[in-house]
């Protein structure tokens, strides 16, 4: 905490006794609050009334059961979550994540970062997130239908358009979330679209939401290199992860002329040097919903994949890597592997990829560094998109989405940019990215009083 202000530094203490054994957690409190010192300096009024304080307490934690039958007729339980964060610039929104790993702390990193993630959007959304230790892995499709049933019947009460409305995260997406919107309408009797996002385009849902995340990570990472005179265009790329942000990653990388050569699963990476097939990760992914390693085997020739604990895929030599999978899948030895071997440009499509070791490194190699609470933000800028839809009953074009989501992610680089500059720290994104996400949250705080 060396050079750190002693208000924010006795914050951080505070934050960690407090909150025992939350690491994530811990670990997403420091990165924002050490970008802090600056701006406590400027305006000390922000460190008044407890305000940091506050910033760090989620308003609400909710812990609750799920129990549901399994196909052998066995009762399960699992334990569901909803940490609403922050409301001070709108209602709570923010993804569920259903994952074995999931508990109260990484919960809360997530809630944590989404509120200035969706602070930098502009849009009126607060920060939440919530999910559960359910692993989907293996299970049935009526399962899964049981799960997210028995999931919604307590989280319900929760929720609503102008209170909290989640999204997907890692293991949900259009089928899970076409589950829990059933079931939130069957018990409220209320058709209300704007309950959830990420819903099919068939019942309330925006075009352009899917492929959002991976698609404005992707805008991002060309703003960057754009205003340093350079591109996308015919980069080797690397991106972890094979789910709903990796692909759309891959999607639109290839689209502006990358040659993305790898991806992931938890399992392993696969490399394909001619690059990756797209339609097949697709199939293998979102129809067999099997695992990466059956790349190997349905492209034939050309390809080769590694097992998770013989290397990792940051190996890959690459000029733009894209790490969209989970947090801290980019260790420090990881970032020098990638630095030794040329990368240029490091863009998160996940939610805190690299560790603060890794993160040091980019930074101290010259790399450019695009935190995930900037370059991820089009997932959630989407649904806020697809909020307004739902509000005034219309749907929008492709085109006219797409449209929206890049301008709102170069506005998003461009105010990152602009801050880091105007706070003495010209190209680094982590510190613009925290200080501007702050000051409109802390605004709006400010202005609402001590609740
Ligand atoms: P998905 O569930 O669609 O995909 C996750 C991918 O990451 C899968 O390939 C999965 O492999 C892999 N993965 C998950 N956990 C691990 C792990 N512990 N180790 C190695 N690989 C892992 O999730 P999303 O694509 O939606 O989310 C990916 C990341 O992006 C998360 O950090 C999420 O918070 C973030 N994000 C997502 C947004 C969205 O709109 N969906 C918006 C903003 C951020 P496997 O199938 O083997 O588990």
């Amino acid at each position: 905490m060396k050079g750190m202000d002693v208000k924010l530094a006795s914050v951080i203490s505070e934050v960690l006794s407090r909150n025992a054994g939350e690491g994530e957690f811990h670990q997403a409190v420091h990165e924002v609050l050490g970008s802090l010192t600056r701006v406590i300096a400027k305006n000390p009024n922000y460190a008044d009334d407890a305000l940091i304080e506050r910033i760090c307490e989620p308003e609400r934690q909710i812990i609750f059961r799920v129990p549901w039958i399994d196909d052998k007729g066995q009762v399960q339980i699992n334990r569901g979550f909803r940490v609403q964060f922050n409301s001070a610039l709108g209602p709570y929104k923010g993804g569920l994540r259903f994952h074995p790993s999931v508990n109260l702390g990484i919960i809360k990193f997530l809630g944590f970062e989404q509120t200035f993630k969706n602070a930098l959007t502009g849009m009126p959304i607060g920060g939440g997130k919530g999910g559960s230790d359910f692993n989907p892995r293996g299970r049935s499709n009526n399962e899964i239908m049981r799960f997210c049933q028995s999931f919604m019947t307590e989280l319900h009460r929760h929720l609503g358009e102008h209170t909290d409305v989640p999204a997907g995260d890692i293991g949900v997406g259009g089928r899970e979330i076409g589950y829990m919107f059933g079931q939130y309408k069957r018990l409220t009797n209320r058709y209300e679209a704007g309950v959830l996002t990420g819903k099919g385009l068939v019942y309330g849902g925006s075009r352009a939401r899917t492929e959002a995340t991976g698609y404005g990570a992707t805008y991002f990472v060309e703003r960057m290199l754009a205003s340093r005179g350079s591109a996308i265009e015919g980069r080797r790329t690397v991106v972890s992860g094979s789910g709903n942000v990796a692909i759309y990653t891959i999607e639109k990388i290839t689209q502006c002329g990358g040659i993305v050569v790898a991806c992931s699963d938890s399992n392993g990476y696969v490399v394909d040097e001619s690059g990756i097939d797209l339609d097949l990760v697709k199939e293998i992914k979102e129809v067999r919903r099997a695992r990466i390693a059956e790349y190997v085997t349905l492209k034939g020739k050309g390809a080769y994949y590694v097992e998770q604990g013989q290397g990792s895929i940051w190996d890959v030599p690459c000029e733009i890597a894209m790490p969209s999978a989970t947090q801290n899948e980019v260790t420090g030895k990881d970032a020098q592997t990638l630095v030794a071997n040329g990368v240029k440009v490091v863009g998160e499509g996940a939610n805190m990829p690299s560790t603060p070791e890794a993160v040091r490194v980019f930074q101290e190699a010259g790399v450019l560094f695009a935190p995930g609470k900037a370059a991820n933000a089009g997932g959630v800028a989407t649904s806020a998109l697809e909020m307004q839809q739902n509000a005034s009953r219309d749907s929008w074009t492709f085109e006219q989405t797409e449209a929206r989501l890049a301008k709102i992610m170069h506005g998003i680089h461009d105010l990152c940019a602009e801050t880091a500059e105007e706070y003495g720290a010209p190209g680094d994104y982590v510190l613009g990215a925290n200080i501007a996400g702050f000051v409109r949250v802390a605004e709006a705080m400010r202005a609402l009083g001590v609740i």
